[in-house]
Formats: C-alpha cells, sequence, structure tokens
C-alpha cells in the first residue's frame, strides 16, 4: 500500500453506533493511535472513503439488508486484515431476535410502508458472509481491548482471544459473587470475558453481553437458573437475548423454551 503508515478503515452495518462510541471514547489513546495510523475512513469521526484499501478493516455492525452483502464482499477485497467489534458484528446482535418470528410480519406491523424496507430475512454475524481474522465480542466492546488488538494487529502479530468465564474474572479481581451471596441469576458461569467483570463489580447480574466462553456448560447454566427460581421461559430469555445469534447460547435458548 502506498500509505507511510499503516491504513485503517472503521466500517458501519447495521447497529447503534455503541462500539464506535466505545472507539472514539477512547480519548488521549485515540490520538495516539491515529498518530500511529492514517485513519481513512470513519464516517462518525470525520474521514469518509468507504472503498479505500487498508491494512485493517474495522466492522461494527451485522448483515441485515442485500446491500450490506455487496459492501463487505466489497471491504473484504479491499483490506488486508479483518476485525469485527461488538455483539452485532459477531453474532448479529439484538436485532438477530427476528430471526425467530416472522420478519415480514414484523415489517407489516411496524413500517407504515412496508414496500420501500429490503431487509433479509436474518440478521447475520460478518463470519457469515467473509473470512474475520479477528474478533472482539461485547455490547459494546470494550475500548482497551479495541486499542490492544489494533496495537498488537501493528506489530503483526494475532491477539490471543479471551474467552475464559467473567468467574474467572471475579475470582482475579476478588469480587464478591452476586449468585451466591444474593441468588442473583448471573450469566458469569457461560460468558466469555473481556469487560473485566463489569456488572457483578457493581453488584448486579451478568446479562451475557460478552457471549459464550469456551466451553459453556449452558445446560448446568440452565439447571442452576432454574434452581434460582427462574421458570424455563425466563430461562430461555437469558440465552436468547444480546447474543442469541451466538450458536451455544441460541441452541440453549431454544432447548430451554422448547422444555417448557
Ligand atoms: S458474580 Fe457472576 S460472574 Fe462473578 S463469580 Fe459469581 S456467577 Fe461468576
Ligand atoms: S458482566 Fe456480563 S453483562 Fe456485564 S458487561 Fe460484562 S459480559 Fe456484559
Amino acid at each position: 500500500m502506498s500509505h507511510n503508515k499503516p491504513a485503517i478503515a472503521v466500517h458501519k452495518f447495521s447497529s447503534c453506533d455503541g462500539c464506535q462510541l466505545a472507539l472514539l471514547n477512547l480519548g488521549e489513546s485515540l490520538l495516539t493511535l491515529s498518530s500511529m495510523v492514517d485513519i481513512l475512513h470513519f464516517a462518525e469521526a470525520g474521514p469518509v472513503d468507504e472503498n479505500a484499501k487498508v491494512d485493517i478493516a474495522i466492522i461494527e455492525g451485522s448483515i441485515s439488508t442485500t446491500d450490506d452483502i455487496e459492501r463487505i464482499n466489497r471491504i473484504r477485497e479491499n483490506s488486508t486484515l479483518v476485525m469485527t467489534i461488538g455483539a452485532c458484528a459477531t453474532a448479529g446482535g439484538l436485532q438477530a431476535l427476528r430471526n425467530m418470528a416472522n420478519t415480514q410480519q414484523w415489517i407489516a406491523d411496524i413500517y407504515a410502508n412496508p414496500a420501500v424496507i429490503k431487509s433479509l430475512e436474518k440478521s447475520t454475524a460478518i463470519k457469515k458472509h467473509i473470512k474475520v481474522d479477528l474478533e472482539l465480542w461485547g455490547c459494546p466492546v470494550s475500548s482497551r481491548q479495541i486499542v490492544s488488538a489494533i496495537r498488537a494487529l501493528l506489530f503483526g502479530v494475532l491477539p490471543e482471544e479471551q474467552n475464559d468465564k467473567v468467574c474467572m474474572e471475579c475470582k482475579r479481581r476478588q469480587i464478591v459473587c452476586v449468585m451466591v451471596a444474593k441468588n442473583e441469576p448471573c450469566m458469569g458461569p457461560v460468558t466469555r470475558t473481556g469487560c473485566g467483570a463489569l456488572c457483578p463489580s457493581v453488584g448486579r447480574d451478568c446479562y451475557g453481553c460478552y457471549g459464550p466462553a469456551e466451553n459453556p456448560n449452558t445446560q448446568a447454566m440452565a439447571n442452576r437458573l432454574e434452581g434460582l427460581g427462574l421458570v424455563k421461559d425466563e430461562v430461555a430469555r437469558r440465552f436468547l437475548f444480546i447474543n442469541s445469534g451466538a450458536e451455544a447460547f441460541h441452541r440453549q435458548g431454544v432447548r430451554s423454551r422448547e422444555a417448557e
């Protein structure tokens, strides 16, 4: 590539912009980062060049329209590495809840002029459409994780995946377990870390926004949630929420719902 510094683009698909805000919220670190790289496309921050050829493309959002499919393939062709950030890009996001409903019926119920809505039947993760080199989960993603991932990629290293459980983070930080101490229906035993056990650190239960951890025992988690007094439909909703499109959560959510 003709740039002196590595080039980066930040692209948005179907999403709330929260993960791009996590990037903007880096403040001084973003200024440091921008001295190390050329940011060629980041519409929310200013630069716009959607077809720029870059070293790293950072993708927020899920694939929801036919135009999205064409655009994500073009981005893949223009990028050496592709990194997806956040629950929408990694698992389809909250909007993937429609994958379990009748999309056309929802469109007819919600929009005054349904004919102009070009949604696909399903909202899907970026990796369902193109090769993805690195995924950062979370709703929103952690700013600290983004910056350390970009730094590692700039040095030619693929960062190690952080996929152990939020419970491990609680232990490392000596946070009192809200499930043991307060009987809260915490999803930490099956959710991947990365947030620093944010919710338990302020005394509330984890609701699984970082998606499934490695080897999650979702059935044991479901049994425990029932033991805490949740009915099967409530258990299903704990799994079929922000990361309903993530396979392990989807499978358990459907299993709990069907067992109702
Ligand atoms: S508070 Fe939640 S995440 Fe932390 S140890 Fe307890 S169950 Fe695990
Ligand atoms: S504790 Fe759970 S719900 Fe809270 S930020 Fe972390 S992963 Fe998300």
